[in-house]
């Protein structure tokens, strides 16, 4: 097997042992005759299944009683627009942190839908620094705190969750979640499509407290687009994607295996250790695009002198077997996405790979 060094930034590497598990069971699922992906989503394997994926997802985030775990469809994009569609309420202000791109379109979807405002935001620094986010919720009227906790793009995070008071958080932690343990006294709301940290596309999971559920169910929007739907029917309101959620559940028990969220976390330390070293110690030869003090755990972002110089090494890297490596059109420079599944080992290959071309081309 010929297995590259994956730096994707979603969807990105899953492990080998889950991918080898999915291809085992992919034609006969539990003795049951048929793959899960053939049966009746209404049927006693698949039921099961989801549980137990809720549940572990709940053992592993340490989650507290009060909370429901959804599965969604649609992508942490679809969050965007039913965020405001089920929470924004008459009267009230929908608030949004602005620390990267994506925080941005779920605040310009927002505003399609009600009132917002725009607390803080990073964007004239280029979304190279977090913004300010002291004083969260003071205002009265504020529906929720909208904060993307990674910025996948431009590689900054909020490493701990800010207080907002009486006001519900609302966290995106598409790229995230599962990378650390999480204090839920603060948080009333968080979602993550599955491709980063999680799993497959596919599956989009949204964890919701009770008192927003209630505030779902008031509204007066299409049933399917409603929480509050989702949570009283065990996310089988309708068709699943039941496949993404089983491969999600492979990966959450791998995760669980190898030590769980503190080891998740352990490990991204490691990881981006690795590359930020190499990048400070590179006296310029590869400059980091994040502030220091903000810099993201999972998506390390770096500029070069001249873009002729980046596309080289992307092409170089990729003709020694690293993949995903340039980074996004928005930003440019290169960009090494090191989720949970990508191993400490592929970081060690990669700064080896850095140094070298630093000694060739510098
Ligand atoms: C990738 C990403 C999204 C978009 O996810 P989709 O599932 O493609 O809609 C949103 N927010 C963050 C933080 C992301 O990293």
């Amino acid at each position: 097997m010929n297995r590259k060094y994956n730096f994707n930034a979603g969807p990105a590497a899953l492990p080998l042992e889950v991918l080898e598990q999915a291809k085992q069971e992919l034609t006969e699922y539990g003795g049951l005759g048929m793959s899960l992906m053939e049966m009746s989503h209404r049927s006693k394997p698949v039921e099961r299944m989801m549980e137990e994926t809720q549940q572990l997802l709940a053992d592993l985030l340490g989650l507290p009683a009060g909370y429901q775990v959804l599965f969604m469809g649609g992508g942490a994009s679809t969050q965007f627009a039913l965020i405001p569609m089920n929470f924004l309420t008459e009267g009230k202000v929908g608030q949004y942190v602005l620390s990267g791109s994506f925080s941005d379109k779920a605040y310009q979807e927002a505003a399609t839908i009600g009132e917002t405002a725009a607390i803080a935001s990073g964007k004239a620094d280029k979304w190279r620094k977090l913004p300010d986010i002291g004083g969260l919720g003071a205002e009265e009227r504020a529906a929720y705190v909208h904060l993307t906790t990674n910025n996948t793009i431009e590689g900054t995070q909020f490493r701990a969750l800010p207080d907002a008071g009486a006001v519900p958080l609302i966290a995106d932690m598409t790229s995230d979640m599962l990378s650390r343990k999480l204090d839920w006294t603060k948080l009333g709301f968080m979602y993550a499509g599955a491709q980063k940290n999680l799993g497959p596309a596919g599956v989009t999971v949204a964890i919701v407290r009770d008192d927003l559920l209630k505030t779902s169910a008031d509204r007066r929007i299409p049933t399917i687009l409603k929480y509050a739907t989702f949570a009283s029917n065990q996310s089988l309101y309708n068709t699943p994607p039941v496949h993404s959620i089983y491969v999600m559940k492979l990966v959450l028990e791998w995760t669980k295996r190898q030590g769980g969220v503190e080891e998740m976390a352990r490990r991204a330390a490691e990881r981006t250790g690795l590359l930020y070293e190499t990048i400070d110690a590179s006296g310029g030869f590869y400059i980091g695009f994040a502030e220091r003090g903000d810099r993201s755990l999972m998506n390390v972002t770096w500029r070069m002198q001249d873009e002729e110089l980046e596309q080289r090494f992307v092409r170089e890297a990729e003709l020694a077997g690293f993949e995903g490596l340039a980074g996004h059109r928005s930003v440019g420079g290169l960009r090494a996405s090191a989720y949970n599944a990508v191993p400490v080992r592929a970081c060690e290959a990669l700064v080896d790979f850095m140094r070298d071309f630093q000694r060739r081309n510098g």
